[in-house]
């Protein structure tokens, strides 16, 4: 990240860049990430690179499901060690949930790559590497089925950053709450979640450790009554109004661009 100026107007953006490019070398970033990672980026832009107000109430909703659930799990993969290491294994002590390799592109030396990241940022114990993947996820095949049988496998809910559609589907069909955080509201992933969460990674889960922070201290009647105002299609229809809104008031500013004064 030194190469970046100080002032310039994407740095954030091109640190995080880095942070990906870096676990890429590093071995445990698929290149198919890299790619996920820009189609990420296109519609981050689009919701103007903050948490807009319907990801902030999912990722509430989020929280208080993850503080009531009997196993929860947190699932990780190469992005989302690349990008939140320490946070995951932050918001995982905060709701009691374990932490498992999760992986499109599973390779025992990824895996194992992945684990030493989270190990390194604090975490005790990483589910499904290796053996320990034993168990299969129905209808799903290759490599992507497997899941631990102390984790994901005998989860009730499941927080997926970055996840696939297809496993999604069938992490509900097997009766799962899933929590997906997706910056596309369109993908089959936001569709098929039961909570999502449109935003960024690294902003999804430092605003989760704060709920977790806050929440943990409600009782369980509280947080059950507050899950059971919310309604996940009614709350991703917030998030394209808001896409809709935001680019319509763009569309109808003066300037659109604004030239750096020299
Ligand atoms: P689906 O399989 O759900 O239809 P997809 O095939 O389009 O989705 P994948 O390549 O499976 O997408 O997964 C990448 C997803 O992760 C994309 O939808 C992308 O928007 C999202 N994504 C990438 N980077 C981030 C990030 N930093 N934070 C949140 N979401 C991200
Ligand atoms: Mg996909």
């Amino acid at each position: 990240e030194s190469w970046i100026p100080f002032n310039h107007p994407r740095r954030e953006s091109l640190i995080i860049r880095e942070m990906l490019v870096d676990g890429f070398k590093a071995g445990y970033v698929a290149t198919q990430g890299l790619i996920a990672h820009g189609r990420g980026e296109c519609f981050d832009y689009l919701i103007g690179e903050v948490s807009i107000p319907p990801a902030l109430t999912a990722e509430r909703i989020a929280v208080a499901v993850l503080l009531t659930a009997k196993h929860p799990v947190i699932s990780v993969n190469g992005n989302t060690a690349a990008l939140v290491p320490r946070q995951i294994v932050k918001l995982a002590g905060l709701v009691n949930a374990r932490i498992e390799v999760n992986l499109f592109y599973r390779t025992r030396e990824r895996e194992e790559l992945i684990a030493k990241v989270l190990r390194d940022n604090g975490a005790e114990e990483v589910l499904g590497v290796g053996d320990d993947a034993s168990c299969v996820i129905p209808e799903l095949f290759s490599e992507r089925r497997r899941a631990s049988c102390r984790g994901i496998y005998v989860a009730d809910v499941v927080l997926v950053p970055l996840e696939d559609g297809d496993r999604t589907e069938a992490l509900r069909r097997m009766g799962k709450t899933v929590i997906a955080i997706d910056l596309n509201p369109l993908s089959r992933t936001s569709r098929a979640a039961s909570i999502t969460i449109v935003d960024n990674v690294v902003r999804a889960i430092p605003n989760m450790i704060k709920f977790a922070e806050e929440l943990r201290n409600w009782s369980r009647d509280e947080l059950v009554n507050m899950v059971r105002g919310f309604n996940n299609d009614e709350n991703l229809r917030s998030v394209l109004r808001y896409i809709v809104d935001r680019l319509n008031k763009l569309a109808n500013e003066d300037f659109l661009i604004e030239f750096p004064k020299q």
